[in-house]
């Protein structure tokens, strides 16, 4: 048996009973659910759609599992793989419409621009701007995404990326850290450095089963000046982050385009590309990822803005989203804040960045202004 048709058969094995009574007898029991899964899903579409396939094997109710176990505000849709965007397109489309604001199934992402020359400014008043990071996820086409993958096949997510990695050269050169083998000291350096990913314990990733066999076939990988790490088969085959110190988020950016296309590089000289569509950019487990899967945040110290009433509202307003000094649910440590891009979709990797390179700029002035007993209100009125 090719390995195609073992992971095949592994996928088809877990839903096959199902397909012998009728779809409307096994639609979910959504209630107080509160994610839009539960919304767009109708008994007549899940008849449509329950019997379909994907090549690799994915069903409807794989991808849909997260929506049924948690009633709480979450996306409750994954992909099993590349294709169920394209298979179970009918729901995609509604969810990813309805968590990026509006994307119709004629709307496009722009082509990519990993182009930091094409950056106005970009270097932020380190008195406030403590770090610069910006992170974005891939995954390796022709393999199948966290949700639906076998073990063999997340091993060869992690030979192919590491592999690819291991060619890098100069300022990239670097070592990879699998989980499984870690040493207690590079685990404690790891973890002091911020750098080490924890099991997933989010409802999306645990209720569509990302983290079954964990800690096989994960790992980090990160250069020799630990700017720029690579998590393996965390909730995508991989997420490239660049990190420093300060507040040049033009030279951090740079760092992450340089080395996204050198490993994409490396990649094709091994036959492998990464999952991609025109209409839906750079394709993620979860929807609300897709198109850039550029996450570009500051940790930034606002004594005083932080303590306006309005600062909710700015953040907001300028298009940003705030998060806590560790990280998503994590709360704000002496007032240091995270700050990065709220959207991934229907803008280009630079656009994002620029967007927060613009308001974290326009954060810094009213911060000023407030230590100098000014008033900010025609700063606020001027964003709005
Ligand atoms: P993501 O989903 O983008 O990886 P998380 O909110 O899960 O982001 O945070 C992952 C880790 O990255 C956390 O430890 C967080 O503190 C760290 N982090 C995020 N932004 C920055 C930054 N600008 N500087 C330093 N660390 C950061
Ligand atoms: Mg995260």
């Amino acid at each position: 048996m090719s390995m195609k048709e073992f992971n095949r058969n592994y996928r088809l094995g877990l839903s096959k009973n199902h397909l012998k009574y009728p779809a409307k007898d096994n639609f979910p029991l959504y209630t107080t659910h509160q994610n839009p899964v539960a919304k767009f899903l109708t008994v007549e579409m899940y008849e449509r759609l329950f019997d379909k396939v994907t090549p690799n094997g994915v069903t409807l109710d794989k991808c849909i599992q997260p929506s049924v176990d948690y009633t709480g505000k979450i996306c409750g849709l994954v992909a099993g793989d590349e294709e169920s965007y394209e298979t179970f397109k009918e729901l995609f489309d509604a969810v990813i419409d309805e968590k990026h604001l509006g994307f119709g199934p004629n709307d496009k992402q722009p082509a990519p621009e990993l182009e930091p020359e094409n950056l106005t400014g970009g270097q932020l008043d380190a008195k406030y701007v403590k770090s610069c990071r910006v992170r974005t996820g891939r995954n390796v086409r022709g393999l199948c995404l966290p949700p639906a993958i076998s073990r063999v096949e997340r091993r060869e997510v992690e030979r192919i990326l590491t592999e690819s990695m291991a060619g890098l050269g100069g300022e990239f050169e670097g070592t990879y850290y699998p989980l499984s083998k870690m040493t207690p000291d590079e685990e404690k350096q790891l973890i002091e450095d911020h750098f080490l990913f924890q099991k997933p314990t989010g409802q999306l990733m645990v209720n569509s089963g990302s983290v079954r066999d964990w800690p096989d076939g994960r790992g980090i990988w990160h250069n020799k000046a630990k700017n720029f790490l690579v998590w393996v088969n965390e909730e995508d085959h991989c997420r490239l982050i660049s990190m420093e110190q300060g507040g040049d988020m033009k030279a951090t950016f740079a760092r992450l385009c340089n080395a996204i296309n050198e490993v994409a590089r490396q990649m094709k000289e091994k036959g492998r590309e990464f999952m991609h569509s025109d209409r839906l950019g750079y394709i993620t487990t979860c929807p609300t990822n897709i198109g850039t899967g550029i996450r570009c945040s500051v940790h930034i110290q606002l004594h005083k803005l932080s303590k306006d009433p309005r600062f909710d509202e700015i953040v907001l307003a300028l298009k940003l989203q705030k998060r806590g000094t560790a990280g998503e649910h994590t709360d704000a440590v002496d007032d240091v804040y995270d700050l990065s891009n709220s959207a991934r979709l229907k803008k280009n990797e630079r656009e994002f960045v620029q967007q927060l390179i613009d308001g974290v700029t326009k954060i810094i002035e009213m911060e000023k202004a407030l230590e100098e007993g000014k008033s900010i209100d025609d700063l606020v009125a001027a964003i709005k």
